[in-house]
């Protein structure tokens, strides 16, 4: 048994069973044992957990950039303002985005670059690969802390890292689902709490028993506490997770090691645990401060908008046939339905009304 898994049996034992949320905390994010505080979790197929879209191509990074570069045009062109990625895992999107933004000189040189990271393995990576742009980097661990001026955000597979809650329905009522311990094994168990009705969305009557349900308040803070500070000192943000539009219900939660998709509740801190995002309300905590919203879209509509298949026929261009399948199956793993294109989704709200890139 590891040394995280001691500590949470011993908390279950003190103070009873723990929420997803609790537990999915200690697991990514303890001090000392958490799975994002050791190890290397994206990476290719013979190394690391998962891969992301800024591992699988240069051209998603580069089409953030050109979000950025149209964005604070939109904005006015603010000098300086702050380029914030939230979550940059190993760099490779911000580093992507800044080879891009050289199109525009006047945009680099007023950006001033903060990353928001709580691993210190992957703020090495982030040193070593950004080195060049800009040493060091500066991190911050709060939005609070982000310096104040207009401000530029962008966060992919972040969301997903913040804690979430189950809510299962037995009869009228939907308890919170938790970890305990069941002869002498971690377990799924149900707490006596209960999620208001009214929180649920419109049928929840009609549910079987046994019928999940998912809540995330840490993700909808983190979403009020960004679009507030945008509001007050203007800019625009961009989310990109997996995970739906509309509030439904059902059991998304996943624990992925090596590729592979393993128990949640096995070898806690060695996998990283995540669920689908629900962006309904979190497009409604950024519209309650203020923020204004573009249409939703799916990564890849907002990707082919911003000019994905004309940026492959440039990088193909001039290259052996091998090279250009690569682009064109990066391409459709971005974009095509069945891969990330439909599963991922693209949030972006603004301080004010501006003219959004991806609607030309
Ligand atoms: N954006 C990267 C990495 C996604 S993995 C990519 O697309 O490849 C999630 C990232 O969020 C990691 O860098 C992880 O260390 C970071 N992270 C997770 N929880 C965090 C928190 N509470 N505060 C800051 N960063 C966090």
């Amino acid at each position: 048994m590891n040394a995280l898994e001691t500590e949470i049996r011993t908390r279950i034992e003190a103070e009873g069973p723990l929420s997803i949320a609790e537990y999915m905390t200690l697991c990514l994010t303890h001090p000392s044992e958490g799975y994002y505080t050791n190890r290397h979790p994206i990476g290719g197929r013979n190394d690391g957990d998962f891969i992301t879209a800024p591992e699988v191509s240069q051209m998603f990074g580069e089409l953030i950039g050109v979000w950025c570069m149209e964005v604070w045009r939109a904005l006015g062109s603010p000098k300086p303002f702050n380029l914030v990625e939230l979550g940059p895992g190993r760099g490779t999107l911000i580093r992507d985005l800044l080879r891009a933004g050289k199109a525009i000189p006047e945009f680099i040189n007023a950006a001033k670059i903060h990353l928001m990271e709580i691993s210190p393995t992957l703020q090495k990576q982030q040193a070593e690969l950004l080195a060049e742009h800009i040493n060091p980097p500066n991190w911050f661990s709060e939005i609070a802390h982000l310096p104040d001026g207009p401000s530029i955000i962008i966060a992919n597979e972040f969301l997903d890292a913040l804690p979430f809650h189950q809510w299962v329905k037995f009869n009228d009522n939907w308890h919170e689902r938790a970890v305990g311990l069941e002869n002498d094994k971690l377990s799924f168990t149900l707490r006596p709490n209960k999620l208001p009705h009214h929180e649920l969305p419109p049928g929840h009557a009609a549910q079987k028993n046994g019928t999940v349900f998912e809540t995330a308040p840490a993700r909808e803070a983190q979403i009020s506490t960004i679009a507030e500070k945008l509001k007050l000192q203007t800019g625009a943000a961009l989310f990109i997770d997996y995970g739906h539009f509309r509030s439904d219900f059902g059991d998304t939660f996943q624990a992925i090691k090596s590729h592979k998709f393993t128990n949640p509740l096995h070898s806690p801190g060695k996998a990283d645990l995540t669920n689908h995002v629900d962006f309904e309300p979190l497009m409604m905590s950024a519209k309650a401060a203020g923020c204004v919203l573009p249409p939703p879209a799916t990564q890849g509509k907002f990707l082919l908008q911003l000019g994905l298949l004309e940026r492959a026929g440039v990088l193909g261009s001039d290259q052996s046939k091998e090279a250009q399948v690569e682009l064109h199956q990066a391409v459709e793993r971005l974009a095509g339905n069945q891969q990330m294109g439909e599963l991922f989704k693209t949030m972006a709200f603004s301080s004010h009304a501006i003219n959004w890139p991806s609607l030309k």
